[in-house]
């Protein structure tokens, strides 16, 4: 019951704090302190007609749900939860964020920028990095492959195309925002 009183819309962590899936942690930040500055509890009692909260229209928003809200957004781990569990939620209610039937958006690896990592001491360990801008919160290159990425966590499957490569396909994270995108890419044997 309390589970979901926190995932329906209106009253889900980001809604309490007026904020979208794709705040940034700033954004977090300063509609934490807005809203608890426009919340005082003498306000609600106004708000809420001066009853015991029997309000039909609009429930208000209490100060401990703007804490509770900020103390688990401004955690990127519990975030990270959270946002799985509310994706879950939306989606068993039919309440979809509108991107592929898994949820997650498909890119293609050539849309990653490549860059070799120059680390001036170690030759052996210069390794190629793929990175991208994040299409939803807009960060500089907050998804990042690596070679070993591609080698380790994709997985390989059947693409219609009729290349020589085998198709795989992995699924990487944004560090800033947790939107996850399925990157597809071929690799080939030698
Ligand atoms: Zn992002």
């Amino acid at each position: 019951m309390a589970e979901e009183v926190l995932m329906n819309l209106g009253t889900d962590h980001y809604s309490i704090l007026g904020l979208q899936m794709t705040a940034t942690t700033q954004e977090i930040k300063e509609a934490y302190r807005s809203k608890l500055l426009s919340t005082h509890p003498d306000k609600l009692i106004l708000k809420g007609g001066g009853g015991d909260g029997n309000t039909h229209s609009k429930v208000p928003i209490t100060v401990l749900q703007i804490k509770t809200a900020y103390e688990v957004l401004s955690n990127p781990e519990n975030r990270l939860k959270y946002d799985d569990r509310l994706v879950e939620f939306r989606k068993l209610h039919g309440l979809s964020s509108g991107s592929s039937s898994d949820g997650l958006d498909i890119v293609s690896l050539d849309d990653f920028k490549q860059q070799v990592s120059d680390d001036d001491d170690d030759e052996s360990e210069e390794e190629c990095v793929w990175v991208k801008d994040c299409p939803r919160c807009v960060s500089k290159e907050s998804f990042v492959l690596t070679d070993h990425d591609l080698e380790t966590n994709g997985t390989a499957y059947d693409d219609d195309q009729d290349l020589e490569g085998q198709a795989y396909e992995v699924v990487v994270q944004c560090s800033s925002c947790s939107l996850w995108l399925r990157v597809k890419y071929y690799m080939f044997d030698d």
